[in-house]
């Protein structure tokens, strides 16, 4: 069933775990997620990001993200990944998508806080649930600089101003694949939880070691964004089925190759995030 980002992480709090939110960008992918999600018993989050229409349009991948959230055993929310265009946040809203996040990172604190409390405006008519960001994840080289971590201080006066229901925030990840071993900063993130008494956001989830994301769920983690390794995975998988196989390989071949092993990534994502794994 659908349910907001509001009530999800609700759910998470309730028990003090996170709840993974990945991103789709083809079939298979929302396959491998609510395959692991009903088989595991855990609540999910889908979501999809606009530069992936490159691959895909959020009008082709969008109804199918609805409808199978609609039908699966296992509360689902449909999110809309870093979207800094009302145009695109109505039409996710529009397609049923339960949650959005309008990203202003990159805006000064004072026109990402209008903008962000415009769209939580435009987001609560449709009863949907709104995440932002303060302090910027993407970065050049691989590792986060220095200059971009969230301020506590900062993050309790946005919330304020904002009345959203996650904040993502950057405390030493970021988004791809990284260059460096991550350094995060855990005290940071409690501080930040402390002050602001809403649920928070990681990006930047793929590289990030079973025991970090143990501690950033303690100090109040309660959303995680993967992609990248679960698509990195699926593409390996695929080559090296491709090369073992002797005579033709059917198309269908590679879809099934992609979900079983995508599948199984995502599920120990899942079990990570959840504390089922590795207490
Ligand atoms: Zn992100």
């Amino acid at each position: 069933m659908i349910v907001t980002l509001k009530t999800i992480l609700g759910l998470a709090d309730a028990k003090k775990i996170a709840i993974g939110a990945f991103n789709v960008a083809e079939l298979e992918g929302i396959q491998s997620v609510l395959g692991a999600a009903e088989e595991l018993g855990q609540p999910v989050i889908i979501q999809f990001v606009p530069i992936h229409e490159e691959y895909i349009k959020m009008e082709t991948l969008g109804p199918i993200m609805v409808m199978m959230a609609d039908k699966a055993a296992v509360p689902v929310c449909v999110h809309l990944d870093h979207c800094s265009d009302f145009d695109t946040i109505k039409r996710a809203l529009d397609m049923g998508f339960s949650s959005v996040m309008y990203d202003g990172s990159m805006l000064s604190f004072e026109e990402n806080a209008a903008n962000t409390k415009a769209a939580v405006e435009i987001a609560s008519g449709y009863g949907a649930s709104v995440e932002a960001e303060i302090g910027a994840m993407d970065s050049e080289d691989g590792a986060a600089a220095d200059n971009c971590y969230t301020e506590p201080d900062e993050a309790e006066k946005f919330v304020k101003l904002t009345g959203i229901d996650a904040l993502a925030c950057s405390f030493g990840t970021v988004h791809g694949l990284y260059k460096a071993e991550p350094k995060l900063d855990f005290p940071r993130i409690k501080e930040i939880r402390d002050k602001i008494g809403i649920p928070i956001v990681m990006h930047g989830g793929s590289g990030v070691s079973d025991e970090d994301f143990k501690k950033c769920i303690a100090n109040g983690v309660r959303k995680i964004n993967y992609y990248t390794y679960r698509a990195k995975k699926g593409g390996e998988y695929v080559k090296k089925k491709c090369m073992e196989t002797e005579g033709p390989v059917f198309f269908h071949d590679i879809t099934c190759w992609a979900r079983e092993v995508m599948t199984e990534d995502v599920g120990h994502a899942m079990e990570v995030f959840s504390g089922i794994s590795g207490k």
